[in-house]
Parts: C-alpha cells; sequence; structure tokens
C-alpha cells in the first residue's frame, strides 16, 4: 500500500528536496508551507505521516503538532518534527506535543527515509511490506499473494486489505468503526453492517484452506485475528 505523507516546510528548496527524495522512495506526498495549508491537506483526507517543519510563519510546527494531537480524528497521526538546531530537539522533547520522532536540519535523504520507515512500521504495520505469517496463514504485501502451505488463497482487494490490517494487528479486537478507519480509510462513509459482509467474505475464502477460525468475532465488541484456539 502506498503511504501518503504529508510536509510541512515554508523554505521552498528544502520542501523541493524532500518531496522529490520521498516521491523517489514511492510515497505519495503532499505539501504545505505554513499550519493553515496543512490543515486544509488534513481535512480533506489524513495522510499516513506528518514531517512537521517547527520554524513555520504564523503558527509554529510545535502547536500544529499540539492541535493535531488534540483533535480524535488526527491525534494518532505519525509526526516527524523537522528542527534546524539539536538544542531545538531537546526543548521539543521537553514540550512532550507527542512527536514520533526528531530529525535536526540538514539531514541526508537516505536518513529522513530510514527514519521514516521505521516510524511507519511501528505505527502502522499494515502499510509495511512485511511479509507475515500467522498460524500457516502467509501474507505477502508486495505481491499481494496469500499461502497456507504453498496453496494459494483467492481474496478480493478490500478482503486482502483486511487481512492485512488483522494479521499486522493480530490478538487485538478492533471494533467496526475502527477496522472501517484503518482499512477503508478515514472520510469514507460506509456503514458498519459493510465490515460484517467482508469479514463473512473472507472467512468463505479462508475456509478452503481451514484457516477461517483465525478470524474470531469478540461479542459486543468487535473482530480479532487470533491464532490461539
Ligand atoms: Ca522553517
Amino acid at each position: 500500500m502506498t503511504a501518503t505523507i504529508l510536509v510541512v516546510e515554508d523554505e521552498p528548496a528544502i520542501q523541493e528536496l524532500i518531496s522529490y527524495s520521498l516521491r523517489q522512495a514511492g510515497y505519495v506526498v503532499f505539501c504545505a508551507e505554513d499550519a493553515e495549508q496543512a490543515m486544509s491537506v488534513v481535512n480533506e483526507a489524513l495522510p499516513a505521516l506528518v514531517l512537521l517543519d517547527w520554524m513555520l510563519p504564523g503558527m509554529s510546527g510545535v502547536e500544529f503538532a499540539r492541535v493535531l494531537r488534540r483533535a480524535a480524528r488526527t491525534k494518532t497521526i505519525p509526526i516527524i518534527m523537522l528542527t534546524a538546531r539539536a538544542e531545538e530537539i531537546d526543548k521539543i522533547a521537553g514540550l512532550e506535543i507527542g512527536a514520533d520522532d526528531y530529525i535536526t536540519k540538514p539531514f541526508s535523504p537516505r536518513e529522513l527515509i530510514a527514519r521514516i520507515k521505521a516510524v511507519l512500521r511501528r505505527r502502522l504495520p499494515e502499510i509495511s511490506d512485511d511479509m507475515i505469517e500467522i498460524g500457516g496463514l502467509k501474507l505477502v504485501p508486495s505481491t499481494h499473494r496469500i499461502t497456507v502451505n504453498d496453496q494459494e488463497v483467492a481474496l478480493g482487494p478490500t478482503e486482502f486489505r483486511l487481512l492485512h490490517f488483522l494479521m499486522s494487528h493480530s490478538e487485538r479486537v478492533h471494533t467496526r468503526s475502527q477496522l472501517l478507519d484503518g482499512v477503508w480509510g478515514d472520510h469514507v462513509f460506509v456503514e458498519d453492517r459493510t465490515v460484517d459482509v467482508h469479514i463473512r467474505r473472507l472467512r468463505k475464502a479462508l475456509e478452503i484452506v481451514a484457516k477461517d477460525d483465525l478470524i474470531q468475532t469478540v461479542r459486543g465488541s468487535g473482530y480479532r485475528l487470533s491464532d490461539a484456539r
């Protein structure tokens, strides 16, 4: 899955360098030069991660990070702060704005990408390309293949994303609305019932390889993928 990254940086040269490097690395990039522009991007659709410069004209990056952390819709969005000096990192960390990482300028594109990958892997494992294997069920994101003992399981795109999400967060119970946010994406207005329909299809496909019991219904809460019987 392609991750969308919002770059909030007022210096054109740096903004260009960052967005070029990110696009080269396969990310979809949106740019904003201040908090106001950044907010309108976020209001359109939630990015997977925000790269946020501390020193911005108008509202500072630190203040914008606080705004994101306060709102229910954006409070868990991964944020990497960009700062001009190393001392600023201590200051930001001291402010406890809840950024996931901090990078000091100047930085190499390679370092930036490595930090982004690390944050995304930790915070959004469902968009990582790492192979996952649970209870004999193997999922390879890069090729969209699901196999059990080399036998392929055919799944539609939504069931694939649903299974990828559940396998990336196994053992955890997800409510229907959490699954809608994580699988269908932010700002998609579909009914909770839709989740049940796709869970049913997913189970049916997994039944063929006798793995449908990996998807468990947790009464009154939602669904969980678990290897434990
Ligand atoms: Ca700046």
